[in-house]
């Protein structure tokens, strides 16, 4: 079959992660006699400097064209980069936004899941850990208070910030639709999270999650409130199957399931609409402080094409084979140098890359 993939390499680590995750694309399509056509777009910092904005129509209309996204990651160094003192709307992220936006990507999937080969990375104790986890969270991903009205102002002499936090019942659905059909795939279980003992937003995420519950009688929900939520996945990550919620708690719940999976780096993600294009990102960043050494780690992108092929391209066997290469990589004691522990062998980025695609 043939596939046009729109590829953004994006800012730091980007071009050297992407590079890898397409090597293996490129294992995959010669073993199965697949075609994969890429065009490459810029966006975030490197469309900055290329055009003055993070994300152009063209590079906008070209992903829409594709039958899917791959990306890298894009930003500079938080608060301490050529991007970062401008307006918001220019800025590498607004990029990111923008693409969400423009490809109507609602759901935000993230697995976390522990290798049982990084059980020694995992920072939580042994008995914590127990049998491991597997779980998805998804997140809401174009509404809540990243795409709210903003300000600041200065009230009397005092600078005032504003960010407005808005959900409409309809935005709600569709996302708790998407995560009841994973859930009906994977253990049938739920945890929908929300604050709703504070915030309106959360009473009204409530409500429509059980009345989208009433057509999934199979799956169990159980609602959670953030604060909470954030202690059990460290108390208790096992309990978790299908994690529910808007887009900032969802936003920070999935960096700290990442870190108890050992790394951040073997993290994938992908963000879906209604239709089969999606977009494929690791749930990391551009990671600056490591970018230009070939160290970082590629697996997350890696794994990031694999749901790609799974989701997109509806290639099942292929993104199996792409995952279990992927542990036999792990099995056979490799590791980049974040995953790094005593007796593995420690490997490049681009060796990681040759490692996989070797596998597949
Ligand atoms: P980050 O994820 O880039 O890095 C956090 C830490 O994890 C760093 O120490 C980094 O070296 C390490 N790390 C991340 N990915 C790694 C990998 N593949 N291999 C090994 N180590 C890895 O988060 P940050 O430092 O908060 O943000 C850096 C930039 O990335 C910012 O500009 C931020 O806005 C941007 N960002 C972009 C995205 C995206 O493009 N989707 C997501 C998050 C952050």
């Amino acid at each position: 079959m043939e596939f046009n993939i729109a590829v953004i390499k994006g800012d730091g680590i980007g071009p050297e992660i992407v590079t890898e995750a397409m090597k293996v694309l490129d294992a995959v399509a010669s073993k199965y006699g697949h075609k994969f056509n890429y065009t490459q777009i810029l966006m975030g910092g490197c469309s900055i400097d290329a055009y003055g904005v993070p994300l152009t129509e063209e590079a906008l209309n070209t992903a829409k064209n594709s039958d899917s996204v791959l990306l890298g990651a894009v930003g500079g160094n938080v608060g301490n980069s050529k991007w970062y003192d401008v307006a918001p709307n220019l800025r590498p992220e607004a990029g990111l936004l923008a693409i969400r936006k423009g490809l109507e990507l609602f759901a935000n999937i993230r697995p976390a899941y522990l290798f049982d080969e990084l059980k020694s990375a995992c920072p939580l104790k042994e008995d914590v850990i127990g049998e491991g986890f597997d779980m998805v969270i998804m997140r809401e991903l174009t509404g809540g208070i990243y795409f709210g009205e903003r300000h600041t102002e200065e009230v009397n002499g005092v600078l005032k910030a504003t960010d407005m936090l808005t959900y409409d019942e309809n935005e709600i659905r569709r996302i708790a639709v998407k995560a009841f059909e994973i859930a009906m795939k994977r253990n049938k279980r739920i945890v929908s999270v929300d604050k709703a003992n504070v915030l309106d937003s959360s009473r009204l995420w409530r409500k429509v999650v059980r009345e989208v519950a009433k057509d999934y009688p199979e799956v169990t929900v159980t609602d959670m409130l953030v604060d909470n939520c954030a202690m059990q996945l460290v108390m208790n990550p096992g309990q978790f199957d299908v994690i529910l919620t808007e887009n900032m708690f969802g936003d920070i719940l999935s960096d700290e399931a990442s870190m108890i999976t050992g790394s951040i780096g073997m993290l994938s993600s992908a963000s879906l609409g209604s239709t089969k294009l999606g977009l494929y990102e690791p749930s990391h960043g551009s990671a600056p402080d490591i970018a230009g050494k070939n160290i970082a780690n590629p697996i997350a992108t890696i794994l990031s094409a694999a749901m790609m092929l799974r989701y997109s391209f509806d290639l099942d066997t292929e993104a199996d084979a792409v995952e279990a290469a992927v542990r036999k990589v792990l099995k056979e004691g490799y590791r980049t140098v974040d995953i790094m522990s005593e007796g593995c062998t420690q490997v490049s980025t681009t060796e990681m890359g040759d490692l996989i695609s070797a596998r597949v």
